[in-house]
Formats: structure tokens, sequence, C-alpha cells
């Protein structure tokens, strides 16, 4: 079975010449991430358009993700070597932007001395180093190492969230937002939202007029205000490592697995990012609990799995997406599929939207007809994507074949479990679209004469275009 979990990379300075992303897309990247925590704006255009022309010289459509840094703090610079520090070293935080060394940290967050208390930890790297505050004086703080490790770079602090007083998304986010949706963005990442109101404030328009909006859930209140978010975005991220500093560690796989669920109940792709081949940074291979951690992520139903610093910043971002995909597809085999539909049939989706509660039936529906007769794709029509999510939600072993005549759909379904985006010409018709779309399964390959298919479209004679049809055909 060809893979069906799909994978995002990040891409930064070894990975962002063309042969490379050409190298990445070819092992299976289906989206680009580009994280604008770590680099300029410009910097970040000028990958945007590299990804895109990448992606068009080589034929395949690679979303791209554009992750808005939210009020995320940082380190001043530590010297190139790195910054060795060692548990039990004291040292002092100071808010500012220059240079940090072995003495002084410098963090960029004006209200440092006010917003952190004694016996607060804040930690640096996703992890990498752990302090704890013992007390303030008139311009630091003073803490005590309680994990010692390498600093490098500008590091990223976890301040916890509910001392923050910085919400997001943050003016600087709305800059950075506007000048994507002028290139067409496809998606876009938010950081520490505390609630849906933080989705909301975005104001872009709905996917797939504007580009799909997917809430990194990394703050304690996030997790509290879990459904309410997901509804609210287009994708969740499993953003590992925040989270895994907001709660004590041991709370971290079951978190991932919480936050999963209630995502594919609602039919919003969930992303199991952070630390995923961590060590391919620079090894060559991967460490055993890492490729365990892959895997485990596809039984826990993650539609997509992120590298962050593996494919930005590694020694061989190609070789690390090929890693990814490999264990990914292996654990794509053994996916208990069954199961996981059964469990679903459970689990009940309150669809606020009747158009939705209809395509949610629909699907419901085709999934049982295409598990019944073995059917071998599941094409479905759909013009904002949400049919083709829905249906993914129960995890078929059919392919999900994605037509859509909005190329912004096409893109944003990359990330979408098991479905292979195309786009369909023409108008929005069923007349036009039903034989049109088969007629292009065919061509493309996806489907053979004689066999077995299920189609999914909507014939535009109900409230809000839900999808009205089911249909079982053999392809002549
Ligand atoms: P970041 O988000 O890499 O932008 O911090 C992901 C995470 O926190 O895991
Ligand atoms: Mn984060």
């Amino acid at each position: 079975m060809p893979r069906r979990t799909k994978i995002i990379a990040t891409i930064g300075p070894t990975s962002d010449s063309e042969a490379v992303l050409k190298g990445m897309i070819e092992a299976g990247m289906d989206v680009a991430r580009l994280s604008l925590a770590h680099e300029s704006l410009e910097q970040a255009l000028a990958r945007y358009h590299r990804v895109r022309k990448a992606a068009a010289d080589f034929g395949r459509t690679v979303g791209i993700l554009v992750d808005l840094p939210g009020p995320k703090v940082r380190a001043g610079a530590v010297p190139d070597e790195g910054l060795l520090l060692l548990e039990g070293q004291r040292l002092r935080l100071t808010p500012g932007t220059g240079t940090s060394t072995a003495e002084v940290i410098q963090v960029d967050y004006d209200q440092l001395l006010s917003d952190i208390h004694p016996g607060d930890t804040v930690a640096f790297g996703d992890g990498a180093v752990v302090v704890e505050a013992l007390g303030r004086a008139d311009d630091h703080i003073e803490v005590s190492v309680i994990h010692g490790g390498v600093l490098k770079g500008r590091p990223g602090i976890h301040i916890p969230s509910d001392r923050l007083r910085l919400t997001s998304p943050t003016s600087e986010d709305l800059r950075c937002l506007d000048a994507f949706i002028d290139v067409d963005v496809d998606m876009v990442a938010l950081s520490f939202v505390r609630s849906a109101h933080d989705v909301r404030r975005v104001g872009v328009e709905p996917h797939p007029r504007g580009p799909l909006i997917v809430a990194k859930v990394e703050t304690r209140a996030a997790v509290e205000n879990l459904d309410g978010i997901i509804e609210a975005s287009g994708a969740v991220m499993v953003a590992r490592g925040d989270l895994g500093s907001e709660f004590p560690i041991e709370e971290l796989p079951h978190l991932q697995k919480r936050i999963i669920h209630r995502c594919i109940a609602l039919g919003r792709p969930a992303i199991t990012a952070t630390q995923m081949l961590e060590s391919m940074i620079q090894a060559p291979i991967p460490t055993r609990a890492e490729a365990s951690d892959v895997a485990n992520a596809v039984f826990d139903g993650s539609s997509a799995l992120m590298l962050s610093g593996e494919s930005a910043v590694g020694v061989d971002p190609v070789h690390a997406v090929a890693t990814m995909a490999r264990i990914a597809e292996r654990a794509d085999d053994e996916f208990d599929y069954d199961t996981w539909a059964d469990q679903l049939q459970t689990i009940e989706r309150d669809a606020t939207d009747p158009a939705n509660a209809i395509t949610d039936a629909m699907t419901s529906a085709a999934h049982r007809a295409a598990a019944a007769t073995n059917a071998a794709a599941i094409i479905c029509i759909s013009r904002s994507g949400f049919t083709v999510r829905s249906i993914a939600r129960f995890r078929p072993r059919a392919r999900i074949i994605g037509f859509s005549t909005h190329e912004r759909t096409v893109r944003q379904l990359t990330m979408s479990w098991g479905s292979v985006p195309y786009h369909l010409e023409g108008t929005e018709r069923a007349d036009h679209l039903v034989p049109a779309a088969i007629a292009e399964a065919l061509r493309l390959g996806e489907v053979k004469p004689g066999d077995l298919v299920v189609l999914l479209f909507g014939t535009g004679e109900l409230a809000g275009r839900a999808t009205d049809t089911l249909r079982l055909l053999r392809i002549p």
C-alpha cells in the first residue's frame, strides 16, 4: 500500500537550495513548512517562491505551511561553538537582545522581571536546558540550572504560558500573514493560541478562499479549550516542543493521543510535530526510540508527521524525509483500520452547519460501502476539501482521490490523511464534473477499467452545496 500518512518538512539553511528541495519532494515531502520564528519575512518569502518553483518543475502538488511564531520569546545569540550549561550552575536572566554568555542570558521579553516568579521553571531550546528561578533583583533574575545541556543559535525560551502576558496572534504575526496572503499561501500555523477566539482573531476568509488555519496546541489553556479551538481551525498541530515544557513530560504521550483523537473525530487533520527524528540532525540513522515514535504517531491517528530541525538545519534533509517516509509507510501497513473505523462510528460529532452534517452522513455511508465492496478507490469531488477530510476520518483502506476545481483546496489537501489531491478543470456542475473526474482518474492511473469505485459529490441541490450523492460504479 502506498504511504497514507503525510509528511511536513521544515525548510531551513540546509534545505534551501533547489536541488535539496527537489530531493525532498522526491523523497516524499507533501508539505513544506516555513517557520517565521527562525527567519525574516524576506527570507521566508524567498523560500516560499523557491518551493513553489521546485514543485512546479517537479510536477507535484506540494502544500506550503507558513508558521507564525506568536509570542515566542528568544534568548540573545550564544557564542558560535554553543553554550554548555551544567546542572547546579547559577546564572542570570536579563531583558535584552544582546549576546548571551554563561553568566548572563539575554531574553527578548520586556516583562521578564515582573512575570517570572521564584520557583518558576524556564526551558530553553525545547527543553535542552531547564532552569529554576531563585530570586529577583533590580535588573535580573537569578536562576539555577536544573537540567544541563548545550544551547545553540538563538534558543527559544519557554515561559509558562499562564505567566506570559503576550497574546497570539501578535501584530507582527498579522503583518507577516498579510504578506503571505498576497502571494496566495495555502496554510498558516498559529503558535501559542489559548482559545477559539485567538484563532478567529486572524480574521482571514474561511478556506479555501483564504488559507487553512492550523492551530498549534502548545499551551495549557489550549488543552483546556481543545474542542473549541479544533472547531475554529482547519487543522491542529500537537506542538510537542512547547507542550512538553508546559506539562510534566509524562503527560505528553497521553496528550498527544487525546488531541489527535478529538481532531479526527471532528474531521480536522492532526499533525504530530517536534523531535520525531531529532538525532538525524547529525546522524545518518535515527535512534530506535525515534523510529518507534514515528510509527506510534501513525498508530495514534496522526494525519501528518512533521520534521523540524532534522530537515531545516540537519546534515541530510533529503535522507531525513526518506527515512520518515519509510517508517510511516510501513506503519500505515500495520495500522488497525477496522478497529479505528468501528470506534469512530460511535464518536458523536456535532456539526453545527447543516450542510456539514449531511456531508458527514454521506461520508460515513461511503466508508461502509467502500469497505463492504472492497472498492478500489473513493473518488471525492470537493469544493472546500471538507468531503475529503470527512471521509479520511474513517481511515478507509481504499485510496481517497480528492478532486477539486479550486487549486488552493488541492494544495490544502496535501496534509489530509490518505488522500491524493488533484485539480479538475471546468465548471462546478455535477453533470460535467462526474465524467471529468472519472476520465482524469483513469488518465492519471489512479483507477483502471473494471475497478469498482465509490463516488461522492454534490449536485448543488441541497443548501450549502452539501455532498448529497453517493454512487458505486464500475470503471468502463
Ligand atoms: P515551534 O513549534 O517549533 O515553532 O516551537 C512546534 C513545537 O512547539 O513543538
Ligand atoms: Mn512551539
